[in-house]
């Protein structure tokens, strides 16, 4: 392959290099090669419909679109349109079904009362004075216990924590937990975001649409580290895989944390009436249990519903899904942080160049940023 008549090689197609490639192309008029390893396109955005059920499903867990960003918001319905599912999650804790994130109804429920909004947080405040600490929050037990007590903590947070991250909840950054709204009304909505949605002919078609421009060549099956040493040295390289992997792990290997999924049919239209029902308890192995059809209700599904149980791990190499935001990791992505900064040439970004916990919006506006502010005047 003649490496050389491209102006960009991009390294990975979920939606930071899709984006990029699509905006380098369609803006600038210039040839792009998008290099990935998987045999499909998208990232880990992908989704594929289950040949038995005939019910599409997210290959790496289920996507929910969601923004309030108006540019982002913008660019992305160029390439597909959004159904009207509104994101909603329930949890089972002891064999009982509450609301999540926390809001009014979970309180109420759990302590078999029924608070007014304005009651709530001074009822909270007393559940709180029981554990009370004289500093800000360090991580994110004490974050959480001084957003709801211990009781609701260790209900609703804390197994399900452990579970997910595979750490003690104490080792982990208080960030994670602004991710969960804590409501004390009724709101029953995952996400406070002004848009949200499934699109509606599945995420692969995203990615074929913005990767279908003529001056984008996209080749499968093919590993950077493979045929890096043909790319020549002036190339504009980004590179959306691991940092720690592009400098061959010189200061150490990241953490990640990665997920494996257990596929099930069932003999009902409806297994569990809901896209995402999570198990709180520690002694549940999975965390949550999905089931796609209820993400397209403009669909019609036959009489056999698909669901699929969430494990979670630690990544051994092979899969990395979650950056680990603990503090040897945060300290050792720094390192490698100032390493690609001084590259000329090689953007390392997304999900895993940056090591952060990138939703899919913000994932495509620091693509669309980094071409605004770097590749565009890079390629004049
Ligand atoms: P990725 O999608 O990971 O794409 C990177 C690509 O690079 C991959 O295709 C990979 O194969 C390829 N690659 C890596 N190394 C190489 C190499 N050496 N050679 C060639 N190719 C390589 N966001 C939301 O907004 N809503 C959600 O509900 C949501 N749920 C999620 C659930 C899970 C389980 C996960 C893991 C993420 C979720 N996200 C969600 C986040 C979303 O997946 C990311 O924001 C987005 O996929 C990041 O895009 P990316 O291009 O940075 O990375
Ligand atoms: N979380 C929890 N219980 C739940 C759902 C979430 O304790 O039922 C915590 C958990 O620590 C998780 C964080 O809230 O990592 C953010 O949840 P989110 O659903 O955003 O995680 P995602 O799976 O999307 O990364």
């Amino acid at each position: 392959m003649d490496y050389s008549k491209y102006s960009v090689i991009v390294v990975g197609s979920g939606f930071f290099g899709s984006v990029i490639a699509e905006r380098v192309a369609s803006e600038l008029k210039k040839e792009v090669l998008v290099i990935e390893k998987r045999n499909h396109i998208g990232g880990n955005c992908y989704s594929e419909v289950d040949p038995e059920t005939g019910i599409e499903f997210h290959t790496y867990g289920t996507h929910i679109f969601h923004t309030s960003n108006v540019k982002v918001w913008d660019y992305i319905q160029k390439f597909t349109e959004f159904n009207n599912y509104y994101h909603q999650v329930l949890t089972t804790f002891k064999n009982k079904v509450y609301q999540m994130p926390i809001n009014l109804e979970t309180i109420n429920q759990y302590y078999g009362l029924n608070l007014k909004p304005f009651e709530v947080e001074s009822f909270l405040e007393k559940e709180k004075a029981k554990d009370r600490i004289d500093h800000p929050p360090r991580n994110f037990e004490e974050k959480a216990i001084s957003l709801i007590g211990r009781p609701l903590y260790e209900a609703f947070i804390k197994g399900y924590t452990k579970k997910q991250w595979n750490k003690d909840p104490k080792e982990l950054p208080e960030f994670i937990l602004n991710r969960l709204p804590i409501r004390k009304n009724y709101n029953e909505s995952y996400y406070y975001s002004r848009w949200q949605g499934i699109p509606k002919d599945g995420y692969g078609k995203i990615f074929e649409r913005m990767l279908s421009n003529p001056l984008i060549t996209t080749v499968l099956n093919t590993n950077y580290f493979d045929i890096k040493d043909q790319i020549p040295k002036d190339t504009i390289l980004i590179y959306s895989g691991p940092i720690d992997q592009y400098f061959d792990y010189k200061f150490g290997k990241l953490e990640y944390r990665t997920l494996r999924f257990e596929k099930e049919s069932h003999p009902y239209d409806d297994f569990q009436g809901t896209s995402v029902m999570n198990y709180a308890e520690e002694t549940v192995p999975f965390t949550r249990i999905h089931e796609p059809r209820h993400l397209h209700p403009e669909r019609t599904y036959g009489n056999t519903t698909l669901t699929i149980k969430e494990f979670s791990s630690l990544d051994d190499g092979s899969n990395p899904y979650y950056p680990i935001n603990d503090k040897r990791n945060t300290d050792l992505v720094k390192v490698y942080r100032k390493e690609a900064d001084a590259l000329e040439n090689v953007y390392i970004s997304g999900r895993l160049g940056d090591y952060k916990y990138f939703d899919m919006h913000e994932t495509i506006d620091a693509a669309l940023t980094l071409f605004e502010n770097g590749i565009r005047e890079k390629l004049k």
